[in-house]
Parts: structure tokens; sequence; C-alpha cells
């Protein structure tokens, strides 16, 4: 079969209630983006049990079809029959790409699929183009390939091309896409798959479940984030300053601006500062405060980086964030390239000044 008969852009979408997770809506809006690219269906692909308002929300959620499998011994997510059944779909009916969201169960089943699928996998990418691509070594021109967007291990970021497989196989790391409005008139077409259950996929027998505390810091809903980084160790004179004092100074912000403006504040970290782990920071700048490709993808109003040099490890994390404001002492810092408000000065001169303006003095 060539490579041209693999046709539509899958996206496997988990449910949540009626409807499907907001990650998975981001993943059916990429799948949207690329399937109109090259004039294909986007789909979604559901597993689960008693679907049929799931697969109607699919649809107005902006998919073309859902393939889709509803049987009793699917309704709990385990991963040995998810795969099977996931790759008798693909097998079956040959997508162009299959997405996957870049979250624990996608990082379970994505790298199992593609594995079984000979294909490849371009893992936690923050977005999708369609290219036509040259390999020199047989000069030849493929064309409409998916470009797969992530940061590489340095300071760049790459385009993977998976030109000679198919599906062409990539996850995305949520908050980079915006899912599509709700459009209840939208029509689509439902594909139900009938897999039969082979036995020895259930070697996993769940006993429990317990419901995973959420965390309290709810950096994808505040309107402002500021984020610490490095940059707090020191002032600009080069002599160490207790990272506590920052951290007071930004929380005191945070709460003034809450007070004068009403929006809802949120204190970030660059993974360099909480793996340091600084005895004054203990229980204070933590895991769940990081910011960017191995931490939280964030978006809000306005994002202070104080103290952050902008590495593009950091960057992919807020570079969708509406307003960028950077507080560093280096001129040349690279956060800079993306900042709306460049401050080339002393964070430990302007925190202060920024504290003393918002209280009214
Ligand atoms: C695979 C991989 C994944 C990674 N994932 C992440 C991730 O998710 N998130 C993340 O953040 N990083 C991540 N990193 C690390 C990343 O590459 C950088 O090392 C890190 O972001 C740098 O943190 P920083 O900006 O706090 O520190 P630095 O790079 O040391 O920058 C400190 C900045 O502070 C400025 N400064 C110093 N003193 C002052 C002062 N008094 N006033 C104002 N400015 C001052 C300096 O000019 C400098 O620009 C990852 C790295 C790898 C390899």
């Amino acid at each position: 079969m060539s490579l041209e008969q693999y046709k539509d852009v899958w996206a496997y979408c988990v449910r949540e209630g009626d409807s499907l997770t907001r990650p998975s809506l981001e993943i059916l809006a990429a799948a949207r983006k690329v399937a109109d690219k090259i004039g294909q269906k986007a789909v979604a692909v559901i597993l689960g049990y008693g679907l049929d308002r799931v697969v109607e929300n699919a649809i107005a959620h902006g998919a073309d079809a859902v393939v889709y499998a509803d049987e009793p011994w699917l309704e709990k997510y385990q991963c040995l029959p998810y795969t099977r059944v996931l790759c008798e779909m693909a097998e079956k009916m040959k997508p162009y790409a299959f997405l996957f969201v870049a979250d624990e169960l996608g990082r379970d089943l994505s790298p199992r699929v593609a594995y079984r699928l000979n294909t490849g996998l371009a893992t936690d990418n923050i977005d999708l183009a369609v290219e036509d691509y040259y390999f020199g070594p047989t000069n030849t021109t493929y064309r409409n390939i998916l470009a797969q967007i992530r940061p590489d291990f340095a300071t760049r970021v790459a385009k993977i091309y998976t030109p000679r497989h198919r599906p062409q196989m990539a996850s995305i790391r949520p908050g980079n896409f915006e899912p599509l409005r709700r459009d209840p008139s939208r029509r689509g077409e439902l594909i139900r798959f009938r897999p039969t259950p082979v036995e020895e996929d259930f070697k996993v027998k769940i006993l429990e479940e317990a419901i995973q505390r959420k965390s309290q810091i709810d950096l994808e809903g505040a309107d402002i984030i500021i984020s610490l980084g490095m940059g707090i160790l020191r002032d600009g004179e080069g002599n160490p300053r207790n990272p506590r004092e920052a951290f007071t100074l930004v929380s005191e912000i945070l709460e003034l601006i809450r007070r004068n403006y009403g929006l809802k504040g949120e204190i970030g970290a660059t993974r360099a500062l909480i793996y340091s782990e600084l005895k004054e920071l203990e229980g204070l700048i933590t895991s769940e405060r990081q910011v960017g490709q191995t931490g939280r993808t964030v978006a809000p109003q306005i994002y202070i980086a104080v103290g952050i040099s902008g590495a593009v490890q950091h960057k992919v994390g807020m570079i969708k964030s509406k307003k960028i404001v950077a507080i560093n002492s280096d001129r040349d810092a690279p956060i800079f390239e993306l900042a709306h408000y460049a401050i080339k000065d002393d964070l430990y001169k302007v925190l202060p000044r920024l504290r003393s303006l918002l209280a009214g003095g």
C-alpha cells in the first residue's frame, strides 16, 4: 500500500463524563488544523463504555468523524487491551497521522501503539505543521509531511519528520492548542469498531482506585504569574542574597495586584531554581511551580520573568502568555527576545519599587 493511501488525522481522546478532557479537546483542535491543511478529515478516536453522548460531543468539538469502541471491558483504562484495540483500528483504517496527549496516559499508551505499528513517535510537541520534506541521500521530496515541532535537548526548537512511515505519530503537550468552540449543529460520521477481548491482555487487575489530590498551585488558572529564576540568588553587584527575600517581595506584589485589580496571581519558577533545593525556599518553591518543557505550560494575561535567562526549555512553557515582562540585569539575556516589556536592571531594585508603586507609595 502506498503512503498516499493513508488518510485522515486521528486524535486519541479521553472521555470526561459526557464529553472529553480539555487536553483531548486541544489535540482534536490540532488534528483539525492539520486535516484542514491536507484536505482530509479530523477523526476523534475514543475507547470506553456508554459513549453515545461522548461521540456526539466529539463531533460538536470539531471532529469530522469518530472511530470508537464501546464495550464494557473497555470502561476503565488498561494499557494492553487499549493498545491492541487502537492498533487494530489503525491497521484497518490506515490514518495519515495519529495524535496523543503528552500526559501520563498518553506516555503509557502512545509508545506501545507506535512500536506495534512499526512507526515513529515524536513526543512532547508544542505545535504541528505540514511541509514538504527533502531527503538528500535518495534525492526524494516527500509532499505534505507532518512537521512535529518540539524543543530539542539543548537550546533550539526542533522539527521532526517521519516521511517514510505511517501513521505519523506525535504526542502534544497540554496547553498548546485552544479547543474549538462547541457547535451542536455540526454533523459527522460515527464508525463503531467491534473488537474482541483477548484474555492475555487482562493480566493487570484493578484492585482499588484513589483520586489523586489536585495541586493547590493553580498556575493554569492564574491571570498573572511571576516566575523566579536563579537570578534571585545575587543582587546586581553580585552580593549573595537570601532568595526568601525575593519570594516574599513577589508574594506581596501579587497580593497588592489582587487587591487593586482583582487579578488572581501565582508564583512560578525555573527548573534550575527548583532543582537547587535551597533550604531557604523549602516547601515554597516546589516542582509544582515549574514552568517549561518538563514542567507546566501556562498562558496567563501577564507573565513576569524575574532573574530568568530565557532558556528554550523555559520559553516553551510560557511563550503563549499574552504579555511578557522580563526583569534581568544582563542586557543581552535571551528572555528579552520575547518580552513585550524589558526591564534591564537588578531585580532587587525593581521589585521593591514595584511593590511600593502598587501600595500607592
Ligand atoms: C531536558 C531538559 C528539560 C528542561 N526543562 C526545563 C523546564 O521545564 N523549565 C525550566 O525552567 N528549565 C528547564 N530546563 C533547564 C533550562 O535549560 C535552564 O537551565 C533553566 O531554565 C535556567 O534557569 P534560570 O533562568 O533560572 O537560570 P540561569 O540560566 O542561570 O539564569 C539566571 C538569570 O538571572 C539573571 N540575573 C542574575 N542576577 C540578577 C539580578 N540581581 N537581577 C536581575 N537578573 C539577574 C542572569 O542575568 C541570568 O540571565 C531543562 C533542561 C533540559 C536539558
